[in-house]
């Protein structure tokens, strides 16, 4: 008996389901979508519950299917409070139904006992849920980092310099401002592994590391390029500009004691600029393979020696 209105109701149900999903899939409906998914379950769980009061001893499959709708919850929600907001919205909804249909003493209890069970299982669940999500992010955030980081200095490494400058390359273009970059490689470093052994060597590139890094801005970036090259990129600096850090670079270096190596270190450097460069398309490659040519320069010049014009 009553099937026909039970069933319309259940038709009505998925009609806000379907509606709902069609009205967050349009542009800009995006920020309703957490709060629709918890209107749907809430609504949900009172249509079938309604429903099913309506039938003739036909209240076990409701309570059926009440349960199965709240065990969505997990997927549903952000995280275990808002599941536990949302269950409680959930429990709230069956209250009028309860209380305004006449229902037997049995299914009111029977409703009540299989709702809060599968509000505990649904918490259990979310629980779940939610420490494997945070796992997940927290591995795939360390994996992004160690992915960026170079093990030895803990500076930027090759790929994290790369993607640093599309960045500021990308913003350079849009404001107009300079950006310059600056390869800088030890001198000789090659005598002080010899000399001092590979262990005092890679001690001496995490110190060096470091001098680099504190002579720079915090705005700038400094990476590790390759064995004993870094790389400085100098947002919103001019030639000029790029330079005197590189003179103070060098400075920073030439003063620095490295433990276990007697003898002070030198570095050449090699600057470019985006606004030295002919081709105003400010390309990656050219301004690296200008920075590139100056360093080699410096070397053949000397080396302990900056060298940021053609
Ligand atoms: P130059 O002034 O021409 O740059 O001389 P150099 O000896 O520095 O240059 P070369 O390219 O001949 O040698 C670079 C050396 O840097 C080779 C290697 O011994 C050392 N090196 C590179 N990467 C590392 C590293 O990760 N650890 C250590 N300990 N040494 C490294
Ligand atoms: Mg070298
Ligand atoms: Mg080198």
């Amino acid at each position: 008996a009553h099937w026909r209105d039970a069933f319309k109701i259940s038709r009505a149900d998925t009609l806000v389901i379907i509606a709902t999903a069609f009205f967050q899939k349009l542009p800009g409906r995006m920020v309703w979508m957490p709060t629709l998914a918890k209107a749907r379950l809430v609504i949900a769980v009172a249509a079938s519950a309604y429903a099913g009061a309506l039938l003739n001893e036909g209240y076990g499959f409701a309570v059926a299917g009440l349960v199965v709708i709240m065990l969505t919850g997990p997927y549903i929600a952000i995280d275990t409070r808002d599941l536990l907001r949302m269950n409680l919205a959930a429990l709230l909804a069956l209250v009028p139904v309860m209380l305004l249909l006449p229902l037997t003493t049995f299914d009111k209890v029977g409703t009540t006992v299989f709702a809060l069970l599968a509000a505990a299982v649904s918490t259990l669940l979310g629980r779940v849920v939610e420490s494997s999500n945070r796992r997940a992010f927290r591995l795939e955030r360390d994996l992004h980092r160690d992915a960026r980081t170079d093990s030895l200095t803990g500076l930027d490494n090759r790929r994290a310099m790369q993607e640093r400058w599309r960045a500021e390359l990308k913003r350079a273009q849009r404001t107009g401002s300079p950006v310059s970059v600056i390869l800088c490689d030890l001198d000789h470093f090659k005598n002080v592994n010899d000399q001092y052994g590979h262990e005092a060597g890679d001690a001496a590139l995490t110190r060096a590391a470091l001098v680099l890094r504190r002579s720079l801005r915090e705005s700038d970036v400094v990476g590790r390029w390759g064995g004993e090259e870094f790389m400085a990129i100098l947002p919103g600096t001019d030639a000029a500009g790029a330079a005197e850090v590189a003179e103070r670079m060098r400075m920073a270096i030439a003063v620095t004691t490295f433990d276990g190596v007697k003898e002070r270190q030198t570095i050449s450097l090699g600057v470019a600029s985006s606004e030295q460069l002919e081709d105003p398309g400010l390309e990656w490659d050219l301004l690296i393979k200008e920075a590139d040519q100056r360093l080699y320069r410096a070397k053949h010049e000397g080396r302990n020696r900056v060298v940021s014009s053609r």
